[in-house]
């Protein structure tokens, strides 16, 4: 589904949502659950266009709902794939790798992910810090918004105003929400999301939910200024609704 002129939403695909932007080359954010490759494939073909014609795959951060598929649609595409410099592990010569547990230890949300597929370790080609400025889709600048996991980033199409905010921040059907702090730091997140309030941007696409297509910054200011008031068990249950939705999403669109 074309979202903005040249930026798709890849449909049928299991886990976060995917993002493909198409320019004189193609570039991917995210990939969803392992096994999502052909879907890729096959919805870049519905374009008219060619897998090789991807050049760069992003991960907003290494949770195998955005990361699943990135070992296979690299090795498929030929593309490069870029990752934080934190959010990987590094091998003993020092290449970085994905493996699905981007704070190094497994909790209670990888746990449960890791029911779901199995991982396959991704290389990254590209290790980028906050504020690199990647030469694809017109210039595609890495914001570096830690809390989710150490080494989450959104990405920012600036020529555009078009943000990527990965899981920095949720969207539900009819409002913006952080995520759920399993595993996360808030104080940092927190930080992370004020700081995304500070950027220009209009249009707004998330790891999860339905981008904002207007107006977006003053909905993640509007966030950003109203930290929860309730404790979390009680928004879990206020919110049961759309976790159920997020749960069903892993398994299928
Ligand atoms: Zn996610
Ligand atoms: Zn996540």
């Amino acid at each position: 589904m074309e979202m903005v002129p040249g930026v798709h939403r890849v449909e049928k695909l299991r886990g976060g949502n995917a993002y493909l932007l198409a320019d004189a080359r193609l570039t991917l954010i995210d990939t969803g659950m392992p096994g999502g490759a052909p879907r890729v494939l096959s919805y870049i073909r519905s374009l008219g266009r060619e897998p090789e014609e991807l050049d760069h795959i992003f991960i907003t951060h290494g949770h195998m709902d955005h990361a699943g598929a990135a070992a296979e649609l690299r090795r498929l595409t030929g593309a490069r794939l870029v990752a934080h410099r934190d959010e990987g592990v590094r091998t003993p010569d020092g290449a970085l790798v994905l493996r699905g547990d981007p704070n190094g230890e497994a909790g209670l949300l990888v746990r449960a992910m890791s029911r779901l597929g199995r991982f396959e370790p991704c290389p990254v080609d590209v290790a980028v810090s906050d504020g690199d400025l990647v030469p694809c889709a017109g210039g595609m600048r890495v914001v570096h918004t830690p809390g989710h996991t150490r080494g989450s980033i959104s990405l920012l199409l600036e020529k555009r105003s078009i943000l990527f905010a990965g899981d920095a921040i949720i969207s539900n059907r009819d409002r913006l929400s952080r995520p759920l702090p399993f595993g996360t730091d808030r104080a940092e997140s927190e930080r992370s999301l004020a700081r995304l309030a500070q950027l220009e941007f209009d249009v707004c696409c998330f790891g999860h939910g339905p981008a904002l297509t207007s107006d977006a910054r003053e909905a993640v200011a509007a966030l950003a200024a109203s930290p929860p008031k309730t404790p979390l068990w009680q928004r879990i249950v206020f919110r049961r609704g759309d976790l159920a939705r997020f749960g069903v999403r892993m398994f299928k669109e």
